[in-house]
């Protein structure tokens, strides 16, 4: 059983304090209250160079928790290995407790007929497993309110479904900032975004979970496209303030 951390404060305090501050002061903030017990949450996404660079550049050493579903795009693991190389990232690698070949004999094709169990199953479990077994407190997450309607209002402070602190130091970004942060420092997009990939999770076949977005859409819009599903189930559950 997890202990309960966000508890010792007052989430809407920090939040409006982190609002005055840099992604980087954030992030020197956590590493300095959390030491070993904080990490990074990847999934190696359309932009995750951002967060990866912003938090290993404060903290060498930190554990970058990503979850191999079975269900990425190839070219997410290619990505994956390429720039944990390149910064020479410390990945705490989770993977679900079946195998995808055996998920789908069991359930079938689950991510048609029940997304949110199989994100549970696939996706949740295996990150609530990673911060328990690594002694996670506080967590870093890159998600921007510029992403989508419903990341529009996040709070940077944050409490989790297991009573630990997650951080969101780039809450406040624009894709500009996005755009002009990678190409300051020389860092690329995921390579499936200049294909319209936009927001890149699974891809179980073709036109589920992750889709190509149209112009004009949310970056988001892509995932989950015929489904009133808009998280995984890692950004649920939380409190904080509103900001
Ligand atoms: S994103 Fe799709 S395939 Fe991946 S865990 Fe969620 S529903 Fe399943």
């Amino acid at each position: 059983m997890a202990t309960e951390v966000v508890s010792a404060y007052d989430l809407d305090e920090l939040s409006a304090d982190f609002e005055h501050l840099s992604a980087q002061e954030i992030i020197r903030w956590a590493a300095e209250e959390f030491g070993d017990d904080l990490a990074l949450s990847s999934s190696f996404g359309a932009d995750s160079a951002v967060m990866l660079h912003l938090a290993t550049q404060v903290k060498p050493d930190l554990k970058i928790i990503t979850l191999d579903t079975g269900f990425l795009f190839p070219e997410t693991l290619r990505w994956r290995d390429e720039l944990a190389e390149r910064l020479n990232l410390n990945l705490c690698i989770y993977r679900p407790a079946m195998t995808a070949p055996d998920f789908v004999a069991e359930h079938g094709k689950m991510w048609r007929s029940n997304p949110d169990a199989c994100c549970a199953f696939n996706k949740r479990e295996p990150f609530n497993r990673a911060k328990r077994e690594l002694g996670i407190r506080c967590w870093l997450t890159g998600i921007r309110r510029q992403q989508s309607e419903t990341r529009r209002c996040a709070a940077i402070a944050q409490r989790d479904n297991l009573g630990l602190m997650k951080l969101c130091p780039i809450a406040r970004w624009t894709a500009k900032d996005v755009h002009y942060y990678l190409l300051e420092n020389d860092l690329p997009y995921h390579p499936l975004r200049e294909r319209g990939f936009l927001s890149i999770g699974c891809e179980p076949e073709e036109g589920f979970c992750t889709t190509k977005v149209k112009p004009g859409q949310d970056p988001r819009s892509g995932r989950w496209a015929g489904f009133d599903k808009t998280e995984c189930g890692l950004h649920v559950h939380e409190q904080g303030s509103g900001i």
